[in-house]
């Protein structure tokens, strides 16, 4: 595949584990559920944005590009891996936090310091403008800005996750797994685009299931054509004879809670189950939604005792400790 001849920044190690959680599966008795470790990407606490710098860094080097810039929330994943790459790669790194810095940071943000990004504060409203604000400002004084967009969600990093599709395609085969689906956090959508992608090109049969943080299907900024978009985009950067369509995501928006970066019950109690069970932790942002979401939608029953469900664990687990006050009061 093309993916070969992109540059690309070697951050981690690959393939990441796949293990069978079997205790917490046995207590739920529903399908046997695997899960992909992509919490273990080994570069500053793990992470999918990995993955997808991989892509964006190569193409920042190629272009000669010296400081890195993007933007997120406050305990943004993505930022703190951002500026964890851009060290690696002997880059500089520019982060646009929205929200009110806080009278002791930590989580990512703490992380996001200890990389030495320097940090840009400002309301989630003017994110976008503040972005580019300093990205003109970093032109101008020819520190030659690569911008990152939010969740390094567009055609060059999603390459990432088209590869990480055939990484997985690979362990299964070799193990004999047959999923019957693959199940994950979606929110910036260059994951889900990359995976949909990647299993056209595999040819799996089971549904790739995005289960939304914050995203809807419809109102003013609807999912499905992000998705299409990112990945047809993606597949065009590939030479992919593919085109996809909007039917071709399944996404589940049943678990918004409160709101992005709201956990509540769903989120604080799978993170308890899944510790006291397989010693493996969760993010309260997005990977607790989304496995708790999957385990709703087990004793729903539509996931059953038979079937094979993958749960891709995107990481994030660093968020707990921006959390830690009302954790420890649900355990
Ligand atoms: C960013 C992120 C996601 C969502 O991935 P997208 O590609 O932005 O849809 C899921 N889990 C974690 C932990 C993340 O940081």
């Amino acid at each position: 595949m093309k993916s070969d001849t992109l540059p690309r920044f070697p951050l981690a190690e690959f393939p990441t584990p796949v293990h069978h959680l079997e205790s917490f599966s046995k207590q739920l008795n529903g399908p046997a559920i695997y899960m992909k470790r992509d919490d273990l990407t080994s570069l500053g606490m793990g992470g999918n944005k990995t993955r997808k710098l991989e892509f964006l860094i190569g193409e920042a080097l190629e272009q000669k590009k010296e400081t890195l810039v993007t933007a997120g929330g406050l305990q943004s994943n993505h930022c703190r891996l951002t500026a964890a790459a851009a060290k690696k790669a002997g880059l500089n790194c520019h982060l646009v936090l929205s929200g009110t810095e806080p009278g002791a940071a930590n989580g990512n943000l703490i992380l996001d310091k200890i990389f030495g990004a320097r940090i840009h504060y400002c309301d989630r409203a003017e994110r976008d403008e503040t972005l580019c604000q300093v990205a003109d400002e970093l032109e101008t004084a020819d520190k030659h800005p690569y911008v990152i967009p939010v969740g390094g969600s567009n055609s060059t990093g999603s390459v990432g996750y088209v590869n990480a599709m055939l990484e997985l395609d690979a362990q299964l085969k070799e193990a004999g797994i047959r999923p019957d689906a693959i199940v994950f956090a979606t929110s910036s959508g260059g994951t889900q685009a990359g995976l949909t992608l990647g299993a056209k090109i595999t040819g799996f049969r089971g549904r790739v299931l995005g289960m939304s943080i914050d995203q809807t299907k419809t109102g003013n900024n609807p999912f499905p054509p992000v998705l299409t978009e990112i990945a047809n985009g993606t597949a065009r950067r590939l030479n992919l004879d593919i085109r996809l369509t909007e039917k071709d995501f399944p996404l589940n928006c049943d678990y918004l809670g409160a709101g992005y970066a709201v956990p509540g019950d769903l989120e604080f109690n799978v993170i308890r189950d899944l510790a006291r069970h397989e010693g493996i932790l969760l993010g309260p942002v997005y990977t607790a939604r989304a496995m708790g979401g999957l385990v709703d939608l087990i004793q729903k029953g539509v996931f059953k005792k038979g079937q094979t469900v993958l749960f891709w664990h995107t990481g994030g687990t660093p968020e707990l400790f921006a959390w830690a006050d009302q954790i420890e009061n649900k355990m």
